[in-house]
C-alpha cells in the first residue's frame, strides 16, 4: 500500500516542487502555466488507459489484459492474473462436470434430478429411453405431462416414496420398470427408475413353476389320500403295524395337501394380472362365522372371544381377507398352550384395525422382521407338529399388501402375541340406515 502511495504521489509533489522553483525565478503565470499543462498531459494519460481498459472488458476471455504504463501496469497485471485463474477454474469445474454427466450416463439406472414441484432439471440417456425424455427439450418441463402412466401419477401424489413403484408397460410394451423417488438437498429429489424387465419375466417363470408344479401335484395327492383313508379304515385291517403306517401317511398326505394349497394360494396372491375383485367385505359377519370355525379348530381346549368394537365393513375381497384372518386366528390357537386365551378385535382406531391377541409361547424380538418370510419358522417341530406350513403368515402380509394394509405384530416371549392388520381408512364402509343390506354409504 505504502508503495503505491509513494509511486502515485511521487510525479505530482515533483511537479509542485518544479512549478514552485519556476513561481520563484519566472513569475506565478510561467509556473501556474506549466503546472496546468503537465496534469492535463497526466489526465490524458490516465484517459487512455482507461479507454484500454474499457476496450479490454469488452471482450476480457478473447484477448490478454493491455500491458499498461506506471501505475496502470500493475493493475493490468493483477487483472491478467485473476483471469487466468478463473479461466483455469472453470475448466476445471466444466471437466469436473462432464465426469459426471459421463459416469451418470454410464450408470445402469435412469436418473432424473427433479424440482419440488416436479419439473426435469437434468436427466441422463437412460431415463430419456424410459420415460421418453429429451434432455435438450424437456428441461423445465413437469415431469407427469411427459410420463402420463396414471400409477407412476398417483405414486408421486401420493408422496410415499419409502417402497419403490413397480411400473409395467412404461413407454413400450413388455417393459418394466422399478422407480423409486429419493428427496434430497433443500428441496430437490432424484427420480430413479431401472429396467427390471428380465427379472420379472425370471420372476414369472418361477411362480408359474411353483404354481403349475402344485397344481399337478394336486390330483395325484387327492388320489392317495383317498386311497389311503379307504385302507384304513377297511374291517379287516388287523395289523397294527399296517394301521400305524396308513395313519401317518394319512397325516402326511394331508401335509402335502395342505403346503400344495397355500402354495397355490401365494402364487395367486403373487400374480400382478391378479388384481384385487373388490365387493363390500361384511367384517362383523365374517368375524363371527370365523370365531365358530376358531372355536371348533380349539375343540374347547382355549377360551376364544371377539370383542366388536366397530360395526363398519370394508371394501376389499372376502375370500382372501377371510384366508388372511383365518391364518391369524389359527396360528393363535396352534401356538397357545391349553387352557390359553385369545381375543379377536375389530376397531376403528382412525383406521380399521383387525387384531388378534394370545396368551401363547410369544415369539423373540430378533425373529419378527422375519417372520412373513416363506417356509420361516420359529419352532420348526411346534408347528410341524400343529399342521403348520411355514406359509401362513406369507399369505396374510400379501393379502394385506393388496388391501394396502399394514401387518403389525406385537408380541412378548413367554406371555403372547398380537397381531394387526391396520387398513387405510379410504376401505372404510359404513352400513347406512334406509338402505338395504347390499348397499352402503362410501365416506368421503
Ligand atoms: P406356520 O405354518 O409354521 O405357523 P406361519 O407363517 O403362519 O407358519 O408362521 C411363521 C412362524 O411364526 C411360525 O412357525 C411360528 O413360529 C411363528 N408364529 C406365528 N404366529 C404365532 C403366534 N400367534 N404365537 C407365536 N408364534 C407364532
Amino acid at each position: 500500500m505504502f508503495d503505491f502511495w509513494r509511486r502515485a504521489l511521487a510525479f505530482p509533489l515533483a511537479l509542485l516542487l518544479f512549478s514552485l522553483l519556476l513561481w520563484v525565478t519566472a513569475g506565478a503565470l510561467s509556473a501556474l502555466l506549466f503546472f496546468s499543462l503537465f496534469l492535463l498531459v497526466r489526465l490524458f494519460f490516465h484517459l487512455y488507459q482507461l479507454a484500454q481498459l474499457e476496450r479490454w472488458l469488452d471482450d476480457p476471455e478473447g484477448q490478454a489484459a493491455p500491458d499498461g504504463k506506471g501505475l496502470w501496469e500493475d493493475v493490468f497485471a493483477r487483472l491478467n492474473r485473476m483471469m487466468r485463474l478463473h479461466l483455469k477454474e472453470r475448466e476445471q469445474h466444466a471437466a469436473a462436470m462432464q465426469h459426471m454427466e459421463q459416469a451418470t450416463s454410464a450408470l445402469p439406472e435412469g436418473v432424473v434430478i427433479l424440482d419440488d414441484t416436479y419439473h426435469i432439471e437434468w436427466c441422463n440417456p437412460l431415463a430419456e429411453q424410459h420415460f421418453g425424455l429429451d434432455g435438450a427439450r424437456d428441461i423445465g418441463q413437469q415431469i407427469t405431462y411427459l410420463a402420463r402412466q396414471p400409477e407412476f401419477v398417483q405414486y408421486l401424489s401420493l408422496h410415499n416414496f419409502s417402497e419403490p413403484l413397480v411400473l409395467r408397460g412404461a413407454r413400450q410394451d413388455g417393459l418394466t420398470l422399478s422407480i423409486k423417488l429419493i428427496p434430497y438437498g433443500e428441496s430437490k429429489r432424484l427420480l430413479i427408475s431401472r429396467d427390471i424387465t428380465s427379472f420379472e419375466r425370471i420372476e414369472t417363470i418361477r411362480r408359474d413353476f411353483v404354481a403349475n408344479v402344485s397344481h399337478e401335484l394336486r390330483t395325484p395327492l387327492t388320489v392317495v389320500n383317498g386311497f389311503v383313508e379307504t385302507l384304513l379304515y377297511m374291517p379287516n385291517l388287523e395289523n397294527d403295524m399296517a394301521h400305524r403306517s396308513l395313519q401317518l401317511m394319512g397325516e402326511q398326505t394331508q401335509r402335502m395337501e395342505r403346503l400344495v394349497n397355500d402354495l397355490l394360494t401365494l402364487s395367486k396372491l403373487d400374480n400382478a394380472l391378479n388384481a384385487l375383485q373388490e365387493e363390500t367385505v361384511e367384517v362383523p359377519a365374517l368375524l363371527h362365522s370365523l370365531l365358530n370355525e376358531g372355536q371348533s379348530l380349539s375343540a374347547g381346549r382355549h377360551s376364544l372371544r371377539l370383542e366388536m368394537e366397530s360395526g363398519c365393513n370394508l371394501l376389499g375381497n372376502t375370500a382372501e381377507l377371510r384366508s388372511a384372518f383365518g391364518n391369524l386366528i389359527s396360528n393363535a390357537i396352534r401356538y397357545t398352550p391349553q387352557g390359553g386365551e385369545i381375543v379377536l378385535r375389530w376397531q376403528e382406531k382412525g383406521q380399521p384395525v383387525f387384531s388378534v391377541q394370545d396368551s401363547g409361547l410369544g415369539i423373540a424380538p430378533q425373529h419378527i422382521p422375519r417372520l412373513t418370510e416363506r417356509f420361516y419358522r420359529v419352532d420348526l417341530s411346534r408347528s410341524r407338529e400343529t399342521g403348520g406350513t411355514g406359509l401362513g403368515l406369507s399369505i396374510v402380509k400379501h393379502v394385506a399388501n393388496r388391501h394396502q394394509a399394514q401387518l403389525v405384530i406385537a408380541s412378548d416371549e413367554g406371555k403372547g402375541s398380537i397381531f394387526s392388520v391396520v387398513f387405510p381408512g379410504e376401505r372404510r364402509l359404513y352400513p347406512k340406515e334406509g338402505l338395504n343390506e347390499q348397499e352402503y354409504a362410501i365416506p368421503v
